[in-house]
C-alpha cells in the first residue's frame, strides 16, 4: 500500500553518463533525502558510474554514503565549524575532505589537526559561506593538505564570476578549482582556460535531470461515496458536492503536499498564488494526486501516511488497489519503496 518511486534504471543511468561526458571532473552530490532516491542508492549509483569522489551536505551524512558501499573520497560541503563534534571527529579520516570558509577555522585546523584535507571556500554572490582568498594565511595552508578552492555560485552562475573568483584564489595558492551551478559549456570554458584541475559538483541535474526516468505513484486504499454536506475526516467538514472520497497512500510522513516557497517574481506566479488562495478559501486545496487524468482536491489536510482526496460526480474514476500518479517534490519526498525497472 505504499508510496512508490519507480526508476527506469537504463534511462536514468544513460542521462548520468551523457552528463559525465559533458562535464569532465564532475563530482556527484548526495545529500539530504538523496534527491528522493536516498543517500545509499546514490552512493551505489556513483560507484557504478566509476566515480572516485562524492560530495555530501554535512558530516552526519558521511556514514550513509559508506553504508551504500562508497569507499572513495567524500567531500563535506557544509563548512567545518569547531562546535560540530561529528565533523571534528572526522578530521583524521584520510578519505574525508573538509570545506573551510573562515580564516579562524583554517587557523584552528592548521594548529590542532595538521594534515587535514581541506577545500577553502571563496565567498560568491550567494553570500552564504566563504572568505576572500586574501584573508588566507599561507602558513595555515602549508600545515594542511590543500585540495583546492571551492566556489558555490548562485543558480545559473556566471562564467565571468567563476573566472574572477578562481583567479583570486589561484593568486594566493595554486590548486584545483571546484565549482557548482555553471552550464556545461561555461564549465568547459573555465576548465579549458585554467591550468589546474577542475571539478563541478552536480546534484539536481545529475539525478533529476531526466524527469522521464523516474516516477512516483500512490495506491488507492479505499473509496467511499459521499453526499453534499456530509461531514468527513478528522475535521468533520461537510463535502462540497456529491462525489467520492478516495483514501490514497502518501501523507505528511512522506513529505507529500509540501510546497517550496517560490520567489514571487512574475505576475503569473502571483496569479497562481491568488488562485490557490481562492481554492483554499473555498475549502479546496489542489492535491498532487492525479485521478482520471486530473489533479484532485484534498478533502482535508493530508494525514501521516495517507490523504483523503475528493472526486466529484457519479464515478470515483479509481478502484481500491489502483496506482495513481502523484507529483512529489523530489528534494523533500520520502517514498516507502523504490522499484527499479
Ligand atoms: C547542494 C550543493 C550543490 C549541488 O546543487 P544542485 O543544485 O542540487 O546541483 C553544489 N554545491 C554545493 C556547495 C551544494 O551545497
Amino acid at each position: 500500500m505504499p508510496l512508490t518511486l519507480t526508476i527506469d534504471d537504463a534511462r536514468w543511468e544513460k542521462h548520468q553518463r551523457d552528463l559525465l561526458d559533458q562535464v569532465p571532473g564532475l563530482v556527484p552530490v548526495a545529500k539530504g533525502n538523496g534527491y528522493g532516491f536516498g543517500l545509499e542508492l546514490l552512493a551505489d549509483q556513483a560507484r557504478r558510474l566509476g566515480l572516485t569522489t562524492i560530495a555530501v551536505g554535512i558530516a552526519q551524512e558521511v556514514d550513509a554514503v559508506r553504508a551504500g558501499g562508497w569507499d572513495g573520497d567524500i567531500v563535506v560541503l557544509n563548512p567545518w565549524r569547531p562546535f560540530d563534534a561529528v565533523a571534528t571527529g572526522q578530521l583524521g579520516d584520510p578519505s574525508v575532505i573538509v570545506t573551510v570558509s573562515r580564516p579562524e577555522d583554517l587557523a584552528a585546523l592548521a594548529r590542532d589537526h595538521a594534515g587535514t584535507r581541506v577545500l577553502v571556500e571563496i565567498e560568491t554572490a550567494m553570500h552564504r559561506h566563504g572568505l576572500q582568498p586574501s584573508q588566507v594565511n599561507p602558513a595555515d595552508l602549508d600545515a594542511l593538505r590543500f585540495e583546492g578552492w571551492t566556489i558555490h555560485l548562485p543558480a545559473n552562475g556566471s562564467l565571468s564570476d567563476a573566472r574572477t573568483l578562481a583567479t583570486a584564489g589561484l593568486a594566493v595558492r595554486t590548486g584545483p578549482i571546484w565549482v557548482s551551478h555553471l552550464s556545461a559549456s561555461d564549465y568547459r570554458a573555465l576548465h579549458d582556460e585554467l591550468d589546474v584541475e577542475t571539478h563541478m559538483r552536480v546534484g539536481t541535474r545529475l539525478w533529476l535531470g531526466d524527469k522521464g526516468s523516474y516516477r512516483t505513484t500512490a495506491t488507492v486504499l479505499d473509496v467511499h461515496p459521499i453526499k453534499k454536506g456530509q461531514p468527513l475526516g478528522y475535521h468533520q467538514h461537510g463535502a462540497a458536492k456529491d462525489g467520492f472520497i478516495l483514501i490514497i497512500s502518501g501523507g505528511t510522513a512522506h513529505g507529500v503536499a509540501l510546497a517550496a516557497p517560490v520567489p514571487q517574481r512574475t505576475l503569473r506566479q502571483r496569479g497562481v498564488t491568488v488562485a490557490q488562495g481562492i481554492l483554499d478559501a473555498t475549502g479546496r486545496t489542489l492535491s498532487p494526486y492525479e485521478v482520471g487524468g486530473k489533479k484532485r482536491s484534498f478533502a482535508e489536510p493530508p494525514h501521516m501516511h495517507s490523504s483523503m482526496i475528493f472526486v466529484p460526480g457519479p464515478d470515483p474514476l479509481a478502484r481500491v488497489g489502483d496506482e495513481v500518479p502523484v507529483t512529489t517534490r523530489m528534494t523533500t519526498v520520502l517514498t516507502d519503496e523504490i522499484h527499479r525497472a
